[in-house]
């Protein structure tokens, strides 16, 4: 099983050792976290974030826009947080109610303050394979893969998912690697997934939808990890955290599994963490 905790534990590590020598420059890294009023998941994440900081010894706020809160409110806020010399980091909940455009908010929010590698000229060294803040989610699932310990050179890396912050930053990280896998990217457009899935060494799935990889879809020995995270009620009507592969059905064949919960999520979480971090150090450089 290929646990969350352990790669969690060392990027945590490695982010307390950059933030506790930013601070001997009296560089404090600060997140600040805007999200919606009556979003309890955002609210959730904002507590589980403030936590995840302090223990790191790094700065927290939450900014909440009101109810009702129009676009020019959401920039106005963003500009609030950019005139806040303590603020080191910006990161816009996602997704917001309709109508507000939260991308709008990263453009505002500009490249030096952004966490999650999501303004364009950061994610545009991401595709130029130039230093830059990766997206946490693909960076999570990119060091989950690494910690199988399968070297990628001329393996065949399957990514289920586009997304701009998931799959597609995922596909860049591995492109990135030389030597490195072959890559293939299926969506709702691949037409037969499992005919793909089944010739992968490395698949990554992060399609949003509990049993996107089932039993019979992966080849024995292949390295599977599972960004999925979806929330379904059991026949008693409890809630529970599944992700987006049949683990019961695939972990049998594969050389190495991650879970749900327990996997991606705390990789993801010390990865914005480091990033926090890393953009104080690139606000104040030595
Ligand atoms: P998203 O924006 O909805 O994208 C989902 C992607 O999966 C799309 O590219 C979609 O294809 C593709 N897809 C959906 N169903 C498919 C299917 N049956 N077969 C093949 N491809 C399919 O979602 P996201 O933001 O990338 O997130 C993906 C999952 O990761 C979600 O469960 C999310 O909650 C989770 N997540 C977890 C973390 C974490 O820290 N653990 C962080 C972020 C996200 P099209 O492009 O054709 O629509």
């Amino acid at each position: 099983m290929l646990k969350g905790a352990p790669v969690a534990q060392a990027i945590r590590e490695e982010a307390a050792r950059e933030a506790a020598a930013l601070k001997a420059r009296r560089v404090e890294p600060c997140l600040a976290f805007l999200h919606p009023a009556g979003d309890g998941a955002a609210a959730s994440y904002a507590e589980s974030q403030r936590k995840s900081c302090e223990k790191a010894g790094v700065g927290h706020r939450t900014l909440v826009l009101p109810a009702g809160a129009s676009q020019a409110d959401l920039l106005a806020a963003v500009d609030r947080l950019k005139q806040d010399r303590a603020v080191t980091g910006i990161l816009v909940s996602s997704p917001l109610p309709k109508p507000l455009d939260g991308f709008a908010a990263v453009l505002r929010a500009g490249p030096e303050l952004d966490v999650e590698g999501m303004h364009p000229e950061n994610y545009g060294r991401l595709a130029e394979r130039a230093p830059t803040v990766v997206p946490p989610t693909a960076e999570a699932a990119f060091r989950l893969l690494k910690a199988a310990g399968v070297p990628f050179a001329g393996r065949h890396a399957v990514v289920v998912g586009r997304s701009l912050p998931v799959g597609n930053a995922l596909v860049q990280l591995l492109l990135a690697e030389r030597p490195g896998p072959t890559v293939t990217v299926c969506h709702t457009g691949t037409a037969d997934l499992a005919a793909v899935t089944r010739t992968a060494d490395l698949i990554v799935v992060a399609a949003g939808r509990p049993g996107t990889l089932r039993g019979g879809m992966v080849k024995d020995g292949a390295v599977v990890v599972d960004v999925g995270t979806n929330v379904v009620k059991d026949a008693a009507g409890a809630e529970r955290l599944v992700g987006d592969v049949a683990y019961d059905e695939v972990a049998p064949s594969c050389a190495a599994i991650s879970p749900v919960p327990g996997g991606v999520g705390p990789v993801t979480s010390a990865c914005l963490l480091r990033n926090v971090v890393r953009a104080a150090a690139r606000l104040y450089p030595d």
